[in-house]
């Protein structure tokens, strides 16, 4: 296949499949992309003016490349047909069930795709995991591809590093693009044609080679690195309030070593989105899988120190709330898993508005990104509770103000940077007294909320008295 003309097809129009396609369009224009879903409803929002997703940067890129060497259609067999190279960008959720602690990956969705391009490619393709997917998903996908008699097909191994919220800046400046492949001639000639591709504008030195089951194991390796510094502070955080030290003065103290470095040292409600929880129960479900049950458990403490800190918050508001929520309206300031995205998977504030709902408080949401439906169906999945029900306690309001009406506490569960331009000396004035401030993200200025009357808690700081 070396020389020949590339045309890609990206299987999947998701967080992970919209902009990293969106980006390879833009730098490769006399590369045809075209990406591909099952969802009619999805792939029709790719064409409108309002896209599926929030991303900043997001919209121009489409716009710009859309209809010039970037499509998006439902017709997945005539994509896959006329691609060279078949990225695979679908989701890979969590098992429900599982043996211990650990939880497969579902793969459910993968192994269709892949049946599909079993089923329809008549000529030799690169088949891509740009999913994020367990050690020797690969080889299974090869299977499948050979006993269709797919045998000179090629499966590279390529996860994706993008975080939400920064999506077209990671893109654009990746830490490193890694591809993993079989160490085989056919495997290395793939290898060099997927990154002919990045090296449109990607430094080839940080385009990185390796066999496909380090490349498989690495994207978990990393999310699992990045929620356990994420834990580890955290675990600090509960020490701080303990003790009076404070987390950021820990933060800044410990990160100026330059071998630990500052980023990801953010006390915090705790971590959410669709990956970290998510690739962390997978690598403990392959642990246990290889025998590995300390290593499988050193692991799922990452998880679990995760699930202590959001009870430990909202321990917080109900203790300092004289300990009793129920009938006090409570401010939930953001819905999201992180700022910048409208993304809810896993979100904390998820687990939060749960258990404040389980204590019989009444509830109102302010998010600037995330869809109402969203919000009542992420409710209605973790409370089993239909909408009606769901909204004797909780109401959807417009704004900081319009939610901080009357209400006992605001509580900051993702660090929008509107929230800290907020006029809270306005918005302490229409609240019931004592007002309460619990900031899940610490990104609020404690002496200034002090000044104004508020009684405040931020994560590992000392308490207020
Ligand atoms: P997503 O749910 O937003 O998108 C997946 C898309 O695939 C959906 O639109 C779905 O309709 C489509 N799909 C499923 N099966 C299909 C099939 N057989 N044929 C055609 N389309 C199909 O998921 P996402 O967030 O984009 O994540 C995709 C993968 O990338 C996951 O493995 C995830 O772990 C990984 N990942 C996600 C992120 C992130 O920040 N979201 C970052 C890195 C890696």
């Amino acid at each position: 296949m070396n020389g020949e003309e590339i045309k890609i097809c990206c299987i999947g129009a998701g967080y992970v499949g919209g902009p990293t396609m969106a980006k390879i369009a833009e730098k490769c224009p006399e590369i045809v992309v075209t990406i591909v879903d099952i969802s009619a409803a999805r792939i029709e929002q790719w064409n409108s003016d309002v896209l599926p997703i929030y991303e900043p940067g997001l919209d121009d890129v489409v716009k710009k490349c859309r209809g010039r060497n970037l499509f998006f259609t439902e017709e997945v067999d005539k994509g896959i047909r006329e691609a060279t190279i078949i990225f695979v960008a679908v989701n890979t959720p969590t098992k429900k069930i599982g043996i211990g602690a650990g939880r497969a990956a579902d793969l459910t969705y993968w192994e269709l795709a892949a049946r599909r391009i079993a089923a329809v490619a008549d000529t030799p393709k690169i088949v891509v995991e740009k999913s994020t997917v367990p050690i020797k998903t690969a080889e299974a996908i090869s299977s499948v591809l050979h006993a269709a008699g797919r045998t000179s097909f090629s499966v590279l191994s390529n996860p994706e590093f993008l975080a939400e919220g920064t999506a077209m800046d990671d893109l654009e400046h990746p830490d490193r693009v890694l591809i993993g492949g079989p160490l085989t001639e056919a495997g290395a000639t793939a290898i060099e044609r997927l990154s002919q591709v990045y090296a449109h504008w990607v430094p080839q030195e940080r385009i990185i080679k390796t066999n496909v089951w380090s490349s498989e194991l690495s994207k978990l390796v990393a999310n699992s690195f990045l929620a356990q510094r994420v834990s580890s502070i955290n675990a600090v955080s509960a020490i701080c309030e303990a003790s009076g030290a404070d987390v950021d003065e820990v933060a800044r103290a410990v990160g100026m070593d330059t071998r630990i470095g500052h980023k990801f040292l953010k006390a915090s409600v705790g971590f959410g989105g669709s990956c970290f929880q998510k690739d962390i129960l997978n690598l403990v479900y392959l642990c246990q899988s290889m025998g590995l049950s300390e290593v499988a458990e050193y692991f799922h403490w990452v998880v679990k120190m995760n699930d202590l800190q959001k009870e430990r918050f909202v321990s917080r508001i109900i203790h300092g709330l004289f300990n009793t929520v129920t009938g006090k309206r409570i401010a939930l300031l953001g819905f999201a898993f992180k700022k910048d995205t409208g993304d809810t998977r896993e979100s904390a504030a998820i687990e939060v508005c749960q258990r404040l709902m389980q204590e019989r408080a009444e509830i109102a949401i302010y998010d600037p990104k995330v869809e109402h439906e969203q919000i009542w169906y992420d409710l209605s999945e973790v409370t089993g509770l239909e909408q009606s029900q769901i909204e004797k306690y909780v109401k959807i309001e417009g704004s900081v103000q319009a939610a901080a009406k009357d209400a006992h506490a605001l509580v900051v569960t993702t660090e929008w940077d509107e929230f800290k331009t907020v006029d809270y000396r306005k918005v302490y004035q229409q609240m019931s007294k004592p007002a309460f401030l619990f900031d899940g993200r610490n990104i609020l200025d404690r002496e200034e909320l002090h000044s104004i009357g508020f009684v405040t808690y931020s994560i590992g700081k000392p308490l207020d008295t």
